[in-house]
């Protein structure tokens, strides 16, 4: 099929996930392939490999895919790899680490949290106090770019007063990894979470969840769930040559085999993050300029997604608002911060800094109040 038989969107998704694709990407998933044939497991390795090397350098890790959305991943993680008297820690501050405390409550595995807040980063020295208070903690989690607030949270020194105290860390870099360089041995990370439609540009139904081998392989029979077991969803993909065990999203694979492509076509993950970079600069400033505020400062914002304090005017209305972008070719978020009212624009997908001043131009346009 000719790439130009491949329709354009109708409006470009400044979302954090399913974000806007190229046609290219969407084009890729234009064939069917069967589940057990090496032509399609030759891809899932190769995929594999790749997801690696972006995550690190070191050769001690290895992934697995899961089929799902990102939440499955997390809940496949937090279900597998605490032993039966673990205990989980998570540092939250907001929506997405909330989340994974959750999992762990459903799961009736025992979780205490730090909350920062909505508004500060998730803090080290807290949690350096919380593990010297409490030896039963096992494992302690955290999100890297906190999706709520578009907050980027300081895993650095987060992983290094986990690995003082021995903890199994496990992070959901789910918004950020391919967008923002990171390296997961640096990190002190375990296992890191991510999916196949965010910064890396893919289409949504699968996650992936990169670890490290031997803190994988030591989870053998631990899984909460079967749908869900990491541990046997590895095993069954390294041993068989890439398959999955139960029914995969093929064309969703397919797609993201092109996707990842594609990231190296543009120069890697340096580069991808300084056009988000770009993108999410020009859109504070402008949306200075037309008078908005961001709800975060610059010092711990990711060029991820970005949160703005809703208009104060009485006839401010999001969904009027969000429905004159629409109109005009743009499609933002809804706020998910509790205590302040907020809107969200992403910078992430096949977005550049164009698009942000034409939606700029549309934001103008559509300040009704
Ligand atoms: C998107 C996202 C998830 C997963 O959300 P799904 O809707 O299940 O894909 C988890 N954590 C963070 C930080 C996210 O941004």
């Amino acid at each position: 099929m000719d790439i130009k038989d491949i329709p354009e969107n109708p409006y470009i998704l400044l979302t954090p996930g399913p974000l806007s694709t190229t046609r290219t990407v969407r084009g890729a998933m234009l064939r069917d392939w069967c589940t057990w044939d090496a032509d399609y497991n030759g891809i899932i390795q190769d995929i594999r490999r790749r997801l690696v090397a972006l995550a690190t350098a070191s050769p001690r890790y290895t992934s697995v895919l899961m089929q799902g959305s990102g939440t499955f991943c997390v809940e496949s993680v937090i279900g597998s790899v605490l032993p039966e008297k673990g205990k989980l820690l998570v540092l939250v501050n907001g929506v997405y680490g909330a989340r994974i405390a959750q999992i762990a409550e459903r799961l009736k595995i025992p979780v205490s949290i730090i909350d920062s807040g909505e508004t500060r980063p998730c803090d080290p020295q807290s949690l350096e106090e919380a593990l010297r208070a409490d030896a039963s903690v096992t494992h302690v989690a955290v999100v890297h770019c906190e999706t709520t607030t578009g907050m980027f949270n300081p895993v650095l020194p987060i992983g290094r007063v986990a690995k003082q105290f021995g903890k199994t860390f496990i992070v959901d870099a789910m918004s950020s990894f391919g967008g923002i360089p990171l390296d997961m041995a640096e990190m002190r990370a375990d296992f890191l979470i991510s999916s196949a439609n965010k910064c890396l540009q893919g289409v949504p139904g699968f996650g992936f969840v990169i670890a490290e081998r031997t803190q994988l392989e030591k989870t053998a029979g631990w899984a909460r769930s079967l749908s869900l077991d990491l541990f046997d969803q590895w095993q069954t993909m390294e041993l068989h040559g890439g398959k999955w065990r139960f029914t995969s999203p093929t064309h969703v694979v397919r797609a993201f085999a092109q996707a990842l492509d594609e990231l190296d076509a543009e120069g890697g993950i340096e580069k991808r993050y300084n056009r988000y970079r770009n993108n999410h600069k020009t859109l504070v400033d402008g949306m200075q300029e037309l008078g908005f505020e961001s709800l975060l400062p610059e010092s711990c914002r990711s060029p991820i997604i970005t949160a703005f304090r809703s208009p104060q005017h009485p006839a401010y209305d999001f969904k009027k608002f969000y429905a004159a972008l629409k109109s005009r070719g743009f499609v933002i978020y809804p706020g998910k911060v509790t205590t302040v009212d907020t809107f969200r624009i992403g910078n992430i997908g096949d977005v550049f800094a164009g698009d942000i001043l034409r939606l700029l131009e549309a934001v103008k346009e559509s300040m009704f109040w």
